[in-house]
């Protein structure tokens, strides 16, 4: 299997009915395999920008983060890079920037934090564009968005930067800007979100855990958290019809996004793109290779009528066995 999998890393991502389904990768530190990965990706889906801030000992400056910025943008152009501002909080803390909540996951996290210290988002936001100068491919994603005016808030912290750096001599068209769909409430400001931006990511992992209630490092609960839960596939086939309607352009970036099945399903279900770590690539195609469109909505017919998980993961074990 191994060799028929590497066999086919250079092929297509296309279903037998012929629908391509773009796939990118997840990335946080360099990564070295570039050169290999650029020919068969179709851009960084998600880059973690809080990744090297975690092995710094204090914020990294303007140029520092530039320097960083510039490697992934230089490494991936002229594919699109999705950059996401910091995402500390929840199970991500900084050494030098403790926070100490009862409910970390509840609490200061992601966007939240950055809007309330704008002088932290607005370094960051300095530093992505300036290192984006000439290769037009950056593109930046909002984590853990709420309310809408978190977003109208950041895209004027953006519009500030892009002034300054012009008053600087850079002149820069506003990139694109994306929001992250991970907390349920912006499920239902989908028409809001759409107003403002351009495109939308999915982050599975951070959706199951809120839709569920469920820690996603609680290894005491880790039985419920299950991004396969009826509910959690009702609303990502909502979503999918959602933002088809809206025709905002929507990649998914959690797990569920690199296991072969689930791919299935989010392809079955209308998402435009999905993005996964390196090593899922291989096994996410070639399960893309071999099952059509048709199917794979076939697939998602199937198992949103199942009433339990436990239904749904035993029936996708059975249709891709050989995958898994
Ligand atoms: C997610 O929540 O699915 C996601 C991709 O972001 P992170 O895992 O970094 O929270
Ligand atoms: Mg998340």
């Amino acid at each position: 299997l191994a060799k028929v999998l590497e066999h086919e890393q250079d092929l297509p991502s296309c279903t037998p009915d012929g629908h391509v389904m773009p796939l990118m990768v997840n990335t946080g530190l360099a990564v070295d395999a570039v050169g290999v990965l650029k020919p068969r990706i179709s851009g960084v889906g998600l880059y973690r920008t809080e990744v090297p801030f975690m092995i710094t000992e204090r914020f990294p400056g303007e140029q520092e983060q530039a320097r960083l910025y510039r490697e992934q943008l230089e490494g991936f152009a002229p594919l699109p890079v999705v950059m996401r501002t910091l995402d500390i909080g929840g199970d991500k803390d900084l050494p030098y920037f403790p926070i100490n909540e009862a409910n970390p996951f509840l609490g200061w996290r992601g966007i939240r934090v950055t809007l309330d210290h704008p002088e932290v988002l607005m370094v960051q936001l300095r530093a992505m564009l300036r290192a984006s100068d000439g290769l037009g491919n950056l593109q930046i994603l909002l984590p853990m968005v709420t309310n809408i005016d978190e977003v109208d808030a950041a895209l004027r912290l953006l519009d500030r930067a892009l002034i300054e750096l012009a008053e600087e001599g850079i002149h820069l068209a506003r990139p694109r800007v994306g929001v992250m769909i991970e907390v349920p409430a912006t499920l239902y400001q989908l028409e809001a979100l759409a107003a403002r931006v351009d495109f939308f990511s999915v982050g599975s992992n951070d959706l199951t855990q809120y839709l569920l209630a469920v820690d996603r490092n609680n290894p005491r609960v880790a039985e419920l958290y299950d991004s396969c839960h009826p509910a959690v596939l009702a609303a990502l086939a909502y979503l999918a019809q959602e933002v088809t309607r809206l025709r905002v352009p929507t990649s998914v970036c959690g797990e569920l996004a690199g296991d072969p099945a689930g791919a299935l399903l989010l392809m079955g279900m209308g998402f435009d793109a999905l993005s996964m770590n390196a090593p899922s690539l291989p096994r996410v195609r070639a399960a893309i290779r071999r099952v059509s469109l048709a199917s794979a909505r076939d697939l998602v017919d199937q198992t949103l009528a199942m009433p339990t998980s436990r239904e749904v993961r035993s029936y996708l074990g059975k249709c891709f066995s050989d995958w898994q």
